[in-house]
């Protein structure tokens, strides 16, 4: 892995009018007006005052603009902290003041909230991607020449935040060598070719699309098709439009794209391999996917903490489980550990690599207890491992259900329930019963138009699982709530005040 920044690995030479952006309405941003706004920025940013160490706060929806923002900031010397376009301003408000952000840069449309969030975080001066009265653009700023690089692989290039499954989103400190590393191993199992074309489904803001999308296609020089907001009908459009071959995305949009009617009616064609991450992948949904689309399906895994990606299926082993995540990257080590702290071939998987982070952002006692001294990350989750080193996820350690002494893994009763026809979606947490004992619970969304209750969810799971996995109660609801990365919310369906439970 060379020892450069990500700016240096994905920048240098000379760049050519090759497509590198194309937005949703075609509008093309070729590589050489990329590298001219990514240096604007840069020089407007350091006219700004802003420069090594600097923490700017991005806070948009996909676009080209997006991207030049990022590579901008960090062309400035400084560091990127993007935030979650559905929060809320007292999250982001939070975010920028626990990462010491001194500007914000957002778009006219989330402009109330990010200013209401700006104020309460002492932020110096709010810009914009586009035209919002009063604001000055981002890519207008007066300036002249970029400065000079002198940011060096071991500085911090962002401080992405955690997606808060398991409670509040911690920041993580990853540094260009650790972009720079994860690029480089993510690129080792993939294969790009001059018709490549990807489509950022992924919000670009959290590390998965970051990476495997943005600095993974800037890298490859492919073009990548940038959208806004998720809506499935959109994404078949684009597809179509500009003949994305390789789909990266989430679990969700894999149900979607097992599932849904819309599909029937797109053209497909072009799409040569889906591959999904980010949360629990069932390997029926998975094979339903291949085959509708008829196309290649595979499975990565990651976290924040890793830049995203320690493990995936390589491009060129569709042999492999889609139900597994496949090989640990180049250069990542692992570790399966048993509750004794033994090492097991079922246990938390620990990783070690130059993608792993150097800490959480003022959180040393979050460190602490994830990071050990041998350089270790305890990813907590729990996984097990083939002879062949072909890795499954299994489920959070947090997340397992402790029923009567037994561990049930929520994620193996829900792909379960995704396979009734009468299932549209699924989510399982452990509740608490009448003597305060924990309980599987499943919470279901009826396909449209099926006779589905709760007696019928409950006799379906008994009937394929041992007696301890069996679902104890059901609630319907009509949608299960998720997060932007993809994951579902145990914490809020946790929270729910009981409904039509049965
Ligand atoms: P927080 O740490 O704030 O609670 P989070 O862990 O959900 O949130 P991310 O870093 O976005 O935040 O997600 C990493 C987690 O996502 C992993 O620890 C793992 O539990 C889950 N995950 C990622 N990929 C997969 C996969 N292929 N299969 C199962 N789980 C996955
Ligand atoms: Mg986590």
């Amino acid at each position: 892995i060379p020892d450069v920044t990500l700016t240096e690995l994905l920048f240098s030479g000379e760049p050519s009018g090759a497509p590198a952006l194309i937005d949703p309405e075609g509008r093309i941003t070729t590589r050489r007006e990329l590298d001219e706004s990514v240096r604007r920025i840069a020089a407007g940013l350091h006219g700004r005052g802003i420069g090594r160490g600097s923490v700017v706060g991005l806070f948009a929806p996909n676009s080209p603009e997006w991207v030049a923002a990022f590579h901008g900031i960090l062309r400035a010397n400084a560091v990127v902290t993007s935030a979650n376009v559905l929060y809320t301003a007292d999250e982001l408000a939070h975010q920028l003041a626990d990462s010491g952000a001194r500007l914000l840069v957002t778009t006219a449309d989330l402009l109330d909230v990010a200013e209401t969030a700006a104020a309460k975080a002492g932020i110096e001066e709010v810009l914009t991607l586009d035209d919002a009265p009063g604001r000055p653009r981002l890519d207008t700023l007066p300036g002249g020449e970029p400065p000079p690089l002198v940011t060096g692989p071991g500085d911090i290039a962002v401080l992405p935040y955690s997606s808060g499954t398991t409670g509040r989103a911690k920041g993580v400190v990853l540094t260009h060598r650790n972009l720079v590393a994860n690029v480089l191993q993510f690129s080792r199992m993939g294969r790009t070719a001059p018709s490549t074309v990807l489509l950022a489904v992924l919000p670009l803001f959290h590390i998965y699309g970051m990476t495997v999308l943005m600095n993974h296609a800037l890298h490859q020089r492919v073009p990548l098709v940038t959208m806004p907001r998720f809506d499935l009908a959109g994404m078949l459009r684009l597809i179509e439009r500009h003949r994305v071959t390789k789909l990266y995305l989430a679990p969700p949009t894999a149900l979607l794209l097992a599932k849904s009617p819309l599909v029937d009616g797109a053209d497909l064609s072009s799409v040569e391999l889906v591959f999904s991450g980010a949360a629990p992948l069932d390997g029926e949904l998975a094979r339903a996917v291949a085959n509708r689309l008829d196309c290649k399906i595979l499975q990565g895994y990651g976290m924040t903490e890793m830049s995203p990606v320690s493990h995936a299926i390589p491009e060129d082993r569709p042999d492999i489980d889609p139900a597994s995540v496949g090989y640990a990257l180049p250069n990542v080590e692992c570790r399966l550990v048993d509750s004794a702290g033994r090492d097991a071939d079922r246990g938390e998987l620990w990783v070690r690599g130059p993608n792993v982070m150097t800490g959480y952002l003022n959180n040393p006692a979050a460190t602490a207890a994830t990071l050990d001294a041998d350089g270790w990350l305890h990813t907590g989750d729990i996984a097990t491992v083939t002879a062949d080193g072909v890795f499954t996820i299994v489920d959070r350690v947090k997340e397992l259900i402790k029923y009567k002494g037994y561990q049930v893994p929520p994620a193996e009763l829900e792909a379960l329930l995704l396979t009734h026809e009468g299932i549209d979606d699924a989510a399982v947490v452990g509740v608490p019963d009448e003597e305060g004992e924990e309980i599987p619970k499943a919470f279901v969304v009826r396909r449209p138009g099926a006779r589905l209750d709760a007696a019928e969810v409950m006799g379906y799971v008994a009937a394929r699982v041992s007696p301890h996995k069996k679902v104890r109660r059901v609630e319907f609801l009509d949608s299960i709530p998720k997060s932007a990365s993809g994951k579902i919310l145990r914490a809020v369906l946790r929270r729910r005040p009981a409904m039509q439970e049965v």
